[in-house]
C-alpha cells in the first residue's frame, strides 16, 4: 500500500474507533460513514454486518442488518468473519468485490480482517449491553424498576437538575379489589395501561418507574405536575379495547417537590421522603395526593433514629413484654392474655403505635417478633417450672414475616427449646391485603394447626375483611377490632351494632372462639353478654401488665 493510502486508512479507523467507542451517542449512520469510505478505500462493492441474539435467530434469520456502503454493483463474497460472543449472541461481517476489481493482496487482506474485528466486538458489545440493561433495569413485566429510577436521579443529580423536578410515591387504591372484580388479568391489563398513560404525559422530560407489586415511583419536570395529577387523582382506564370496559383507577400518592439547591447525598434522600408522604396519603381516605413538608421531615429524622437505635436496644434488653390479661365475661376468670411489647428507651417506655409501623418497613419487626416469642416461652418455663398454673399466651406476628418459607418451623423451634405445651401458644395474624399472602397464611395457619399451635385473626373488621379470610383458613380464634365494639350510646340498629352481631354469629356457626378487643365498659359487657360473645380483652378488666403483676392476677 503506497503511503498516501496508508494515511487514509489509519485516519478512517482512529475515526471508526473514537466512534465505537462513544457508545452514549451511538448511531449506526456515525459507523456507516467511516465503513464506507474504508469500503471504497479498498475497493470493496458492499459491506455488511448482522447481528443475532442467538444461533437460533440467526437460523431463521431473526436479527438487525446493517449495510454500510453499497456500489450497487453487488458482486461475489471476499471475506467473512462471524463470532458468537458471552451472551451466546452472534455477529457477522461481510464484504464483497465486483468481478473485475482487483482482487487484494495480503497485507490488504489483513487491513480489512481488522476493520471487520473492530465491527463485531464493537457490535456484540453494543448490542450486549441492551441486553444487559434490559435485565438491569426492567422487571420480568417489562415495567422499568427501581434500578432505573436510582439511576435517572443521579444522572440528574450530575446534571444538577434535581431542583426543577418533582419526586412521586404511589399506590393504586384498592387494587386487590379490582382485581377481585375483573379478574387477574384484566387487573394486569390496568395497571399496565394506567403506567403508559402516565409514561405517555412525562415522555423524555422524566421517568416512571414500577416499585413492586401495585407500588410506583415517578420523577418528572417541576412543569407536568398537574397533568401527572391529573391521573393520579383518578381516571378511567380501559382493559378491553373491543367493548370499551373500563374501571376508574387512583392512587394514594407522596409527593417531594425538589427544592432549588437540594443537596443530594443518597437515594433514601428522596426516596425516604416519598414513601413516608405516599404512607400518610394512604391512610387518609379523603386526601389521596400529600405533600411534602416540615411535618413529614420531623417523622423522617425519628424513623432514621429509631432505625439505627434498634438493633443495639435489642441487644441491651430494652424490649419488655407485658401481658394482657383475656377474660371470660361471665365468670372474669382469666383465660389467656396477649403479648404486647414496650420500650423502655433511656428511662422513658415507648410504645408500640411509634416504633412498630416503622420496623415494620424493614425486617427488623422479624427480630422482634421473634425475641418477643421468645420471652413469652422464657416466661411460661418460669412458671410452669415453679408448679403453678399457665394460660395461653398470644403473640403478634407480622406480616413481613410471611415471606419466610421457615416460618412455622422457626415458630415451634422456640417453643419446643423451652419445651411449652403447644397448646399455651397462640400466633396472633393480621387480615392480608394481597392474593399471596392469602395463600401464605394460609399454609402457615394449616401448619401450625396441625402442631397443635393455635391462630388468631387479630383487628378483624379493619381494612380488607372477606368471609373468605374466615371460611378458607383454619382459624382458631377469631379477635373482633375495637372499632367495631359499638359504645355505649349507639342505636342499636346502627351498622356498627348489627355487624357486631353478624360476625359472632358467623364465627359461632363456624365453631371460632370469638374474643372483642378494646372492651372499656360496663355497657360494652353488657352488650357481648346480650350477643352471646364470651371474651373480652380490654381496659375495663385489665390493661396491659409487666410479667409479675400479671402473675399476680393470675394467682389471685
Ligand atoms: P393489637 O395486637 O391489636 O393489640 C391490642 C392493642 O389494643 C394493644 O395496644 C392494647 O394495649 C390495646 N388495648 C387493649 N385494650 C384496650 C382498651 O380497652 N382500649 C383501648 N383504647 N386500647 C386497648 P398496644 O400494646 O399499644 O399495641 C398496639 C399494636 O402494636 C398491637 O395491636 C399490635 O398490632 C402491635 N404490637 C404490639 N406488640 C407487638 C409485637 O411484639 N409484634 C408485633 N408484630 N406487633 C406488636
Ligand atoms: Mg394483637
Ligand atoms: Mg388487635
Amino acid at each position: 500500500m503506497d503511503s498516501e493510502k496508508l494515511t487514509k486508512y489509519y485516519e478512517l479507523l482512529e475515526k471508526l474507533i473514537i466512534t465505537t467507542n462513544d457508545t452514549e451517542n451511538f448511531s449506526v449512520e456515525k459507523i456507516n460513514e467511516p465503513l464506507a469510505e474504508l469500503c471504497k478505500l479498498f475497493r470493496i462493492s458492499k459491506g455488511v454486518t448482522e447481528f443475532y441474539k442467538s444461533a437460533a435467530h440467526e437460523k431463521s434469520g431473526r436479527g438487525d442488518i446493517f449495510v454500510c456502503y453499497d456500489s450497487g454493483e453487488g458482486g461475489k463474497e471476499i471475506m467473512g468473519r462471524r463470532i458468537v460472543n458471552e451472551s451466546m449472541a452472534v455477529a457477522k461481517c461481510r464484504v464483497y468485490m465486483t468481478n473485475g476489481a482487483k482482487p487484494l493482496n495480503d497485507e490488504e487482506l489483513e487491513k480489512v480482517d481488522l476493520i471487520m474485528q473492530t465491527v463485531l466486538n464493537f457490535i456484540s458489545n453494543y448490542r450486549t449491553q441492551k441486553v444487559v440493561e434490559r435485565l438491569t433495569f426492567y422487571d420480568d413485566d417489562g415495567y422499568r424498576n427501581i434500578r432505573a429510577y436510582i439511576r435517572y436521579i443521579e444522572q440528574l443529580n450530575e446534571k444538577k437538575k434535581l431542583g426543577t423536578h418533582t419526586a412521586a410515591y404511589f399506590n393504586l387504591r384498592h387494587f386487590s379489589q379490582i382485581n377481585q372484580e375483573i379478574g387477574r388479568n384484566n387487573g394486569d391489563i390496568v395497571l399496565k395501561n394506567y403506567y403508559v398513560m402516565l409514561e405517555e404525559v412525562i415522555g423524555d422530560e422524566g421517568i416512571v418507574c414500577r416499585a413492586g407489586g401495585d407500588n410506583f415511583v415517578a420523577i418528572f419536570d417541576d412543569s407536568l405536575l398537574i397533568d401527572v395529577l391529573e391521573i393520579l387523582k383518578g381516571v378511567p382506564v380501559t382493559y378491553d379495547s373491543t367493548t370499551s370496559k373500563r374501571v376508574t383507577v387512583s392512587a394514594s400518592t407522596g409527593i417531594f417537590r425538589i427544592p432549588d439547591g437540594f443537596v443530594y447525598e443518597a437515594f433514601g434522600d428522596i426516596m425516604d421522603k416519598i414513601t413516608m408522604t405516599s404512607r400518610t396519603a394512604k391512610e387518609n381516605p379523603s386526601d389521596s395526593i400529600v405533600f411534602f413538608d416540615s411535618k413529614t421531615e420531623e417523622g423522617i429524622e425519628k424513623l432514621s433514629n429509631i432505625r439505627s437505635i434498634f438493633p443495639k436496644s435489642l441487644d441491651n434488653g430494652e424490649f419488655r413484654v407485658y401481658y394482657q390479661p383475656k377474660t371470660d365475661i361471665q365468670t372474669e376468670e382469666i383465660i389467656g392474655a396477649e403479648a404486647l411489647c414496650r420500650w423502655e428507651h433511656e428511662g422513658k417506655l415507648i410504645m408500640p403505635s411509634d416504633f412498630i409501623p416503622i420496623l415494620e418497613q424493614s425486617a427488623d419487626i422479624c427480630m422482634l417478633d421473634f425475641y418477643v416469642l421468645e420471652m413469652v416461652c422464657r416466661d411460661l418455663r418460669h412458671r410452669l417450672d415453679s408448679g403453678k398454673n399457665a394460660v395461653r399466651v398470644s403473640v403478634n406476628i407480622s406480616h413481613k414475616n410471611l415471606r419466610d418459607s421457615e416460618l412455622p418451623e422457626r415458630i415451634l423451634e422456640i417453643v419446643d427449646r423451652y419445651n411449652i405445651p403447644h397448646n399455651l401458644i397462640e400466633i396472633e395474624l393480621t387480615e392480608s391485603t394481597t392474593d399471596v399472602e392469602f395463600k401464605e397464611i394460609k399454609r402457615i395457619v394449616s401448619e401450625l394447626q396441625q402442631e397443635g399451635i393455635c391462630t388468631s385473626v387479630d383487628d378483624f373488621g379493619i381494612g380488607h375483611t372477606s368471609l373468605n379470610l374466615i371460611r378458607e383458613i383454619p382459624w382458631n380464634v377469631i379477635k373482633i377490632d375495637k372499632s367495631l365494639l359499638p359504645s355505649n350510646d349507639e342505636n342499636p340498629h346502627s351498622t356498627r351494632n348489627i355487624l357486631f352481631k353478624y360476625i359472632v354469629a358467623i364465627a359461632k356457626e363456624l365453631g371460632l372462639e370469638c374474643i372483642a378487643e378494646g372492651v372499656e365498659t360496663q355497657d360494652q359487657v353488657q352488650m357481648l353478654k346480650n350477643n352471646s360473645c364470651a371474651l373480652a380483652q380490654g381496659f375495663f378488666f385489665d390493661k396491659p401488665l409487666p410479667v409479675d403483676e400479671f402473675e399476680d392476677r393470675l394467682d389471685n
